[in-house]
């Protein structure tokens, strides 16, 4: 299943590092712990960071009821959201032609508060299980009181696009002799061990899904 390639999801620089494809795109959305929304107001340019996930082709953000970008995006307006992935460094023999290899997705939606009950609980834990798998079934369910302080919204994804730039960096043909080191650097992503809540009550052990290697 593919997005459709439209005037402004078409990509027009390096087409050949793009792809429509659903599932592509899909998994480099959920495996991405934080988004960029931008979106305009007043005839002025904003972009913010924050958590996201996806049930299925929406993106579901949450937030404070104050929140500009929850109101303005509750009103139906549409927003632009990037969602990047870093996945290393690019060396290449020139400085021109240094790069990072990358897993990116640009999409374009418009959205809605989330009001009805049953599906704002459900954003909650799709919210809380793309962060860390597991952690909804340890940690107190939000209650009435927070779950009325708290904005969710929905944005139907109408146009996306990936871009994904992979492996060694790609020099001019007169710079392959020079005598300088060219490769990649590949990131790591891991976590660090687990530091305990210094307000931790003993005996509590850390759980299974945070042993992460
Ligand atoms: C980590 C990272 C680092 C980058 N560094 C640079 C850099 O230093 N210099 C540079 O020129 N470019 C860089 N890029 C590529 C950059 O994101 C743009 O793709 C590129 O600059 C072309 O921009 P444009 O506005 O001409 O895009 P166009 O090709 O005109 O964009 C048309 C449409 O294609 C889609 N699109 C464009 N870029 C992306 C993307 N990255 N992911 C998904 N969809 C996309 C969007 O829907 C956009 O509206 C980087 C990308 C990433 C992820």
């Amino acid at each position: 299943m593919q997005f459709e390639k439209t005037k402004r999801s078409k990509l027009n620089r390096r087409p050949d590092r793009g792809s429509f494809d659903k599932e592509t795109i899909y998994k480099i959305i959920d495996e991405a712990f934080y988004c960029h929304v931008s979106f305009i107001q007043n005839d002025m340019p904003f972009v913010i960071p924050t958590i996201h996930a996806r049930m299925e082709d929406k993106i579901i953000l949450h937030g404070a009821k104050a929140s500009r970008m929850l109101k303005h995006i509750s009103a139906g307006n549409e927003v632009c959201i990037a969602i990047t992935l870093m996945d290393g460094l690019v060396f290449a023999r020139s400085v021109f032609h240094h790069s990072m290899n990358y897993r990116s997705v640009v999409l374009f939606g418009s959205g809605e508060e989330v009001k009805d009950k049953i599906i704002k609980f459900n954003a909650f834990h799709a919210i809380t299980n793309h962060i860390m798998p597991g952690r909804w079934d340890d940690a107190r369910r939000p209650n009435k009181k927070e779950m009325d302080a708290t904005a969710v919204v929905s944005i139907k994804i109408d146009e996306a696009s990936a871009k994904i730039r992979t492996g060694p960096p790609v020099d001019d043909a007169d710079d392959y002799d020079l005598p300088v080191w060219a490769g990649e650097l590949p990131f790591l992503k891991g976590f660090d061990l687990p530091i305990n809540d210094p307000k931790l009550n003993p005996g509590i052990p850390i759980p299974e899904y945070l042993k992460i290697k």
